[in-house]
């Protein structure tokens, strides 16, 4: 070994002892007789000594040094006069005997500490150099403990760690697949999965009854901020088991990390349906962690009018709209017109695309003021004000238009104020699972029906006689693991039986011909004795990052791509060369 100890292990039972250090210079400091020298590895940082009275040779070695240089350092360890409670090491010292240079370092181009200089684009194109960072280090070492945690966890419930290939056939998870073509097989390719989906039910055929794994997903999707093109998902299935089997299981598994990880007891988990979600929240991974629960004005425009809270006919916005709509945020009555413009903006943004705000506010003496004051009547005002139970000092913020939509901007409207208001602390974890999703989505422009979770979900059985009838109102045995407004994890109870697979191809636009080819392994399959089976798959980067109190994931993973899918550190994807593009049959179009 080159060393004896690490830079992060000494404290003063360590006083006089003799140790070798290995690390890099963070820093040198240099005080005239004395120089200073931290070094740091992954353990920490230990401050070394070096005197110029006793020992010139060495000082004006090490002078020579700069920062990130990789050193071997031999001393005694002594307690420091000056002594830094902030970190571990800071009570003692080593004043240096001996110093051997492993490799010298260029200037990096960022400072390597947790504030660094450093922009995002420079930091990937450097990351061995950003991984060095204490901050970087700290989430991978996060991961780690998960990870662990939750293959022990699985483990101890009688699971089993079975890899899946990588090199397979498409599986429709909503992407489109990387392909890989074929050498062996010109002219054909294999595609990278997008989740082991069809492979964790074909296990189920096998009997393997409780299946994860922790693994790497590949989806080519147009990269939204925060999602890259591989990712890890702890994906996991289970046979005989009904959706509350599932759920109690995994809920049991949330339990654990956040006791194991952080000493929070979360409690037991509350369930809301997809329907109730959208109407309370407008998304269907709402953040619980605050009220501001949708107050319905117009219920609809099939809906009894007597059960709008505003009368109709007096103001044309809402007489139009299909749905409206507000949230109350408390101890906002004294917005000003700048504040509540800048709200405005906010939802007319493209991304939002709503066409304005209304506004109700109560004031701390109790009157009410409103952006529809000529529409309405006092009286009517305040019945509103009251059915939205506003206080003195509250606002209510509306919106109109067509119902989900409105309600969906509405819910993004909601998260913004509440991050302006501070009500989305990240110390505090509110999961939840979301039930009873749709199994079917309708999309306009194809005009065709799209699977909610995945062509695999099985319809809730008292719905199936309605995929003939009304399909868009069936729904599935489908849920999501919600935490803190992130969808954390998804999954479902799956179809096993043939006939109502095929049945779902169809309803999905596949001819029996395509569905037999893309999937005709799995549905064989279930003719082989498939076991009634359902899972789950979590999000394993997204889950690093909530536990390490960060929104982004790039930083929990050690080489992630930057958003335009690239790895701007090896330079990848490239070109590859005339040759090997003849051998792989592939041939460029000029
Ligand atoms: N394969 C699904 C996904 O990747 C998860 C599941 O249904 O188990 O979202």
């Amino acid at each position: 070994m080159l060393r004896t100890k690490t830079c992060g292990e000494l404290s003063l039972k360590n006083i006089g002892e003799s140790v070798t250090l290995c690390g890099w210079i963070q820093r040198m400091r240099d005080m005239g007789g004395m120089t200073f020298l931290d070094l740091r590895d992954r353990y920490g940082i230990t401050q070394i000594v070096f005197n110029m009275e006793t020992n010139a040779a060495l000082c004006g070695q090490v002078r020579g040094y700069g920062r990130e240089c990789v050193i071997g350092v031999s001393g005694t360890v002594a307690e420091r006069s000056n002594k830094n409670l902030k970190i571990a090491t800071g009570e003692i010292e080593i004043l240096a005997e001996k110093v051997h240079l492993y490799n010298r370092s260029k200037t990096p181009p960022f400072t390597i500490e947790t504030d660094t200089d450093g922009g995002d684009e420079l930091r990937m194109k450097y990351r061995y150099l950003d991984l060095r960072r204490p901050n970087v280090r700290a989430n991978l070492e996060l991961r780690h403990r998960l990870g662990m945690l939750i293959r022990n966890y699985m483990s101890g419930a009688g699971f089993l760690e079975i890899e899946t290939p990588f090199l397979i056939k498409s599986t429709p998870e909503g992407a489109r697949d990387f392909v890989v073509p074929s050498r062996m097989n010109m002219g054909e390719f294999y595609a990278l999965p997008q989740s082991p989906q069809t492979f964790k039910q074909l296990l189920m055929v096998s009997g393997y009854d409780k299946y994860f794994q922790i693994v790497r997903c590949f989806r080519d999707e147009d990269l939204r901020a925060d999602r890259q093109p591989e990712f890890t998902q702890l994906d996991c299935e289970m046979s005989f088991v009904e959706q509350d089997d599932v759920l109690a299981t995994f809920e049991g598994l949330v339990q654990h990390l956040f006791m194991a990880e952080k000493g929070i007891d979360i409690g037991s988990l509350p369930h809301i349906t997809y329907r109730e979600a959208m109407d309370k929240y407008g998304s269907d991974k709402p953040d619980i962690r605050f009220g501001m629960e949708f107050v319905h004005i117009k219920k609809g425009l099939a809906a009894d009018a007597s059960e709008n809270i505003l009368p109709s006919g007096k103001f044309t916005v809402f007489d139009n709209a299909e749905w409206v709509g507000g949230f109350v945020a408390r101890g906002c009555a004294e917005y000003t017109r700048k504040q509540i413009d800048e709200l405005t903006d906010f939802v007319k943004r493209p991304q939002i695309g709503a066409s304005g705000l209304v506004w109700v506010r109560r004031a701390n003496d109790g009157s009410i003021k409103s952006s529809i004051d000529k529409f309405y009547t006092p009286e009517e005002l305040k019945l509103l004000a009251d059915k939205a139970d506003m206080q003195n000092g509250d606002i209510m913020l509306i919106m109109a238009g067509i119902g989900e939509k409105t309600r969906e901007q509405l819910g993004t409207l909601r998260l913004h104020v509440a991050d302006l208001l501070g009500l989305r602390s990240a110390n505090e974890y509110k999961p939840l699972w979301v039930v009873d999703f749709p199994l079917l989505e309708w999309n306009d422009e194809d005009k065709r029906f799209y699977a909610k979770h995945h062509p695999f979900t099985s319809p809730k059985p008292e719905h199936i006689p309605l995929l003939d009838t009304d399909p868009a109102s069936v729904n599935a045995n489908a849920y999501d693991l919600v935490i803190n407004g992130v969808e954390i994890g998804g999954g479902s109870i799956r179809i096993h039986d043939r006939a109502l697979q095929k049945k779902m191809f169809s309803i999905l636009g596949f001819t029996d011909g395509e569905a037999q080819k893309q999937f005709g392994f799995l549905m064989d399959a279930f003719e082989y004795g498939a076991p009634p089976h359902g899972g789950i798959a979590f999000g394993f980067d997204r889950l690093s990052s909530l536990f390490g109190g960060a929104e982004s994931i790039r930083d929990f993973i050690a080489f992630p791509k930057n958003n335009s899918g690239r790895d701007v550190m090896i330079d990848s994807p490239s070109t590859i060369s005339e040759d090997q593009l003849k051998e792989l049959c592939l041939t460029v179009r000029n």
